[in-house]
């Protein structure tokens, strides 16, 4: 897991000062570290009876749909307010200074499914729950939140852990 964590490029101070910036692009353009990451995640979950990957907007997208396509699975967005074109559900979040909302098509999932939802990181577990919420919403099971970092300093992890579900991540940052 190191060969991935010194390929994810930290940018101090963005987007405002006292952040430390998690850069996966850095990551994402290194084919050997894309395909070694992604490689990680499908061994993981090719036997978890997965029906569907949700990713959320927008470096959920870039990993989840590229794993959904290699478990041979299809791929659903989920997305910040008004930019879903038919029915949606929505789950409104913290955010450090005000609040945020999240989207799902309605009909994106059907009661029962065993659902993946993959994000690029967790900081303070609000987005990573409010996906999960969307999720269960709709009556799919999240078989697992997956994520490439945890920040642990923030303790997101367990905030979503304790609303009963299952976090995943391949790499961790001390440190916000
Ligand atoms: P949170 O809801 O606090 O867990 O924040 C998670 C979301 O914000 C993810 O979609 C991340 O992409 C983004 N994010 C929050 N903090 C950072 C950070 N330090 N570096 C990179 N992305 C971050």
């Amino acid at each position: 897991m190191e060969s991935i964590k010194s390929k994810i490029r930290t940018v101090p101070n963005w987007p405002k000062e006292g952040i430390m910036f998690r850069d996966i692009t850095t990551l994402l353009k290194d084919k050997e570290g894309f395909n070694f990451m992604i490689d990680k995640l499908v061994e993981r979950y090719k036997n978890m009876d997965i029906d569907v990957v949700a990713g959320i907007e927008s470096r959920g997208f870039i990993l989840g749909s590229v794993l959904a396509h290699r478990l041979n699975l299809g791929f659903v967005p989920i997305r910040k307010k008004g930019k879903l074109p038919a029915e949606t559900v929505s789950e409104e979040y913290e955010l450090e200074y005000g609040k945020d909302v999240i989207e799902i098509h309605k009909d994106a999932i059907s009661e029962g499914q065993n659902v993946l939802l993959m994000d690029d990181l967790i900081a303070t577990g609000g987005t990573s729950l409010a996906a999960c919420n969307l999720i269960k919403k709709l009556g799919g099971n999240v078989v697992e939140c997956s994520l490439i970092v945890d920040l642990p300093t923030l303790k997101g992890r367990k905030k979503v852990e304790d609303a009963g579900y299952k976090v995943f991540n391949l790499v961790e940052f001390e440190g916000e």
